[in-house]
């Protein structure tokens, strides 16, 4: 009789352990796969940054053309093309506007609070990945050629890498400049995601400003830029 309680004491401690074991097994599954959907980076979001707008129209062309307005021409078609790519994205500014606090009175006050809610939109918004679109300017007229600054986050420097490629590729074989890190510039120096800054080409340079202000030397632009964009995210994603 002994033996068989014995028996059945530990055949229970068999079916026990197993039970636990199960239990155990099937929360590692659940836990490890909450902690993987916890680390998987959220859906990007591309936001797109029209440098300048408002009063502060940023460089002035050889021709008397606003920074501001071209910024915002070449940004318009480039969150028209990642649209139509699927990407997700958001526009800092769609119009001829500055995005500061309203209420302030001197430009430079009005400057610092449209750059300062530049960045918050930025850094509120998860998955973001940021490309602000500028044009260059230089003294002498010589000087040409798109280039991109990244910020000192992760990823930035991919990206840049990618999109001065397809830049060159696409616009200007003869383009030999490089992707640099940005020292200086505000937005990218706060930001807390992947971001760069691209100078789509120099004002002051007559052959290039008038390539600018084409449709059909932006679309070559955008085109260009979306490529790299999309390669970036889909390289990150697959990571
Ligand atoms: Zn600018």
């Amino acid at each position: 009789m002994r033996f068989y309680r014995r028996l059945i004491c530990v055949y229970g401690a068999v079916l026990l352990s197993a039970a636990v074991l199960s239990l155990l097994a099937s929360n590692t599954v659940k836990l490890t796969a909450r902690l993987a959907d916890a680390v998987r980076p959220s859906p990007a979001v591309v936001m797109i940054d029209p440098g300048h707008g408002g009063e502060d129209g940023g460089a002035l062309s050889c021709t008397g053309l606003k920074e501001s307005a071209l910024n915002l021409e070449i940004s318009l078609r480039l969150n028209d093309l990642m649209l139509l790519l699927g990407h997700r994205t958001i526009l800092t500014r769609t119009e001829d506007v500055s995005v500061a606090d309203r209420g302030l009175e001197t430009l430079s006050e009005k400057k610092v609070s449209d750059l300062r809610n530049r960045v918050s939109m930025v850094n509120n918004t998860p998955g973001a990945v940021l490309v602000s679109i500028h044009q260059n300017t230089f003294p002498q007229a010589q000087y040409s050629g798109a280039q991109v600054f990244f910020a000192k986050t992760e990823g930035s420097e991919a990206l840049a890498e990618m999109v001065q490629t397809r830049l060159r590729e696409g616009l200007d074989p003869r383009n030999r400049r490089q992707c640099r890190l940005s020292q200086t510039v505000y937005l990218l120096n706060r930001i807390r995601c992947p971001g760069i800054l691209l100078e789509c080409g120099f004002l002051s340079n007559p052959k290039e400003e008038y390539k600018l202000r084409q449709a059909e030397y932006q679309k070559k632009l955008v085109c260009a830029a979306a490529a790299a964009i999309t390669e970036y995210l889909a390289q990150r994603e697959a990571a």
